[in-house]
Order: structure tokens, then C-alpha cells, then sequence
């Protein structure tokens, strides 16, 4: 075992991922498998091959955790759900983003029934309706107007807050957003983003949440960009990450990143959570979400 070798140990360990050490060429060395943590085989005779296999299932089926939810957790049988899309420009061409896909699927597989309007429709979506929604679900941008256009005894959340509820960092995340309030003018902010898509003329990341951050703080500031795989492993200099909601990013990837902030203290928050604060609705679209989930 090499330095780099414990030093990945470490990490698996400290971010919870299942792991087995292997040693390879057991024909040689005359180890056997008896450490529960650590294995020997060989690659040249098939010894220990099998039984590596076994416990690579194994552990595939414990790292299997309790069933999650994004939404229907939240809600009671018969509860009606309406979910806010906008189709802008910057919205894909003819499909629906992931966090959607998983809400409506949710919904579905639960029995829910759920419709769906775009942002400038809800008034008159919601008009038509005999009963209210329990819920309505908005995509971020959206917030400030679906906020202003729904009644204040209608719960309200965003696709965004769901999503770092399920993947998890979501109290952190509360807390990253209280920080943008204590930007100081030449403070950095990273704004990072979880993949490589095209930009467009408005991109949210490089071009509107700068334009939001600065109005709300009233401060100049520095901004660092990152996508796709890149995420520093060191923030110096960093005041503040704003990460998109990383629908592309597992959870563990998710999570990695939310812990490397939390650890230097920088704090982190998604686009959906800042757009939310910094439209003053944060704590209203934190209601329908459990107290031990937030603080
Ligand atoms: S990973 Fe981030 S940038 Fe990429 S589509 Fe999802 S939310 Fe947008």
C-alpha cells in the first residue's frame, strides 16, 4: 500500500463509498483472503476471482439505501400537484430536462395527478381549476413571477430545491444562499455548472446570474467559471460557489462537491436556491419542505 493508496482509502471512507482493497499476483506473494477489507488474488491463475466478484455484488447491493423521493413524500393521497415549465430559449428543443423527467415520473408511479403550464399560463391554468393544487412547482427562473401569480395559501417550491433535498446538501446549500447577502465588493464568486452544454447569448451561468448576483448585493465582484468535470479541489480565494442544479452529476458527484466547499468553509448554493433568496421567496418555497431536511 502506497501513501496515495491510504489517501484514496481515506476519501472512499470519508465520502461513504463502498470499497474493497485488492491485492493482485496472490500466487506469488502465498496471501490469502482473510482480511474482510482487504483481498488477495491472481490474475494469472483465477484464484480469488470468483469470490472478488461475490463481494463486488455484495457490495453493489449495500450501497442500495432506502428508497428516496423528490416530491411525494410531501404529499397526502389525492393531492393535485401543478408543475411550472417555461419554454424560453433556453429551454432544450423538444424534450424536458431531467429534474422534470423525475418529478413527473415520481408523481406517476405514486398515483399523483399532476398538470403542467408554462409561467405565463398559470393564472389562468390555476382559474380553471375546481380545486387548489396542494403544490406548485416551478423551474427557478420562473420563480419570481409563479411566486407573485400564486395565491399565498398554495404551497410553492422549485424544481431546484427538490432536487438538493433528494441528492442531499440541501441545509448546506440553505445556508450558502444566506451568504450572498455578505458579498463584499472584489470578492470571487465560482459559478460552476455540472456539464458542457452549449451557451447560449443569455446563458444563465455566465451571463444572468452574474447580472442577479450583482443587483442583489449591489457589489462588484469577480466571477471564476467551471463545467463539466472540473471542480477545484482548492477554493482559495473563493467567497462564494454558485452551482447550477447539477442534474447531470450523481448524487455522490453532487455531494463531493457540497463537502469540498463545506470543508474549506466556502460556502455553496444551487441556482434555484439563490434565485429564490435573492427574489426574497426563499423561506416560502421552504415550507412544504421538513424542518429536519432544511436546519
Ligand atoms: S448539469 Fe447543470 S448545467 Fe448541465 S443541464 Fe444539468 S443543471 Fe444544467
Amino acid at each position: 500500500m502506497t501513501a496515495q493508496d491510504m489517501e484514496l482509502e481515506a476519501l472512499f471512507k470519508e465520502r461513504e463509498i463502498p470499497y474493497l482493497t485488492v491485492f493482485n499476483k496472490a500466487d506469488l506473494t502465498g496471501s490469502s483472503a482473510t482480511n474482510p477489507s482487504k483481498f488477495y488474488i491472481s490474475a494469472l491463475t483465477g484464484e480469488g476471482i470468483h469470490e472478488l466478484k461475490e463481494r463486488i455484488g455484495a457490495l453493489a447491493g449495500q450501497n442500495k439505501k432506502e428508497e428516496k423521493f423528490v416530491v411525494t413524500d410531501l404529499l397526502k393521497k389525492g393531492d393535485f400537484v401543478v408543475l411550472v415549465i417555461p419554454v424560453d430559449e433556453s429551454a432544450p428543443k423538444g424534450r424536458l430536462i431531467l429534474p422534470q423527467q423525475l418529478v413527473m415520473r415520481e408523481l406517476l408511479d405514486h398515483h399523483f395527478a399532476f398538470i403542467s403550464c408554462q409561467d405565463t399560463d398559470l393564472k389562468e391554468t390555476l382559474c380553471k381549476l375546481k380545486e387548489k393544487p396542494a403544490l406548485i412547482i416551478t423551474d427557478s427562473q420562473a420563480f419570481e413571477k409563479v411566486s407573485a401569480d400564486t395565491p399565498e395559501d398554495i404551497m410553492l417550491t422549485s424544481f431546484s430545491i427538490l432536487m438538493a433535498r433528494y441528492k442531499g446538501g440541501l441545509k448546506q446549500q440553505i445556508i450558502g444562499a444566506r451568504a450572498l447577502a455578505t458579498l463584499q465588493d472584489g470578492d470571487t464568486v465560482l459559478i460552476s455548472e455540472g456539464c458542457t452544454h452549449h451557451r447560449q447569448c443569455k446563458d444563465i451561468g455566465t451571463v444572468k446570474m452574474p447580472g442577479w448576483i450583482e443587483e442583489y448585493t449591489g457589489k462588484t465582484l469577480n466571477y471564476r467559471f467551471t463545467s463539466g468535470g472540473e471542480f477545484p479541489d482548492d477554493l482559495t480565494g473563493v467567497s462564494l460557489v454558485v452551482h447550477c442544479g447539477g442534474c447531470m452529476l450523481n448524487e455522490a458527484q453532487m455531494k463531493s462537491r457540497v463537502q469540498t466547499a463545506v470543508k474549506q468553509k466556502v460556502p455553496i448554493v444551487n441556482y434555484g436556491i439563490a434565485i429564490a433568496c435573492m427574489h426574497g421567496i426563499l423561506d416560502r418555497s421552504l415550507l412544504i419542505i421538513p424542518t429536519e431536511d432544511k436546519s
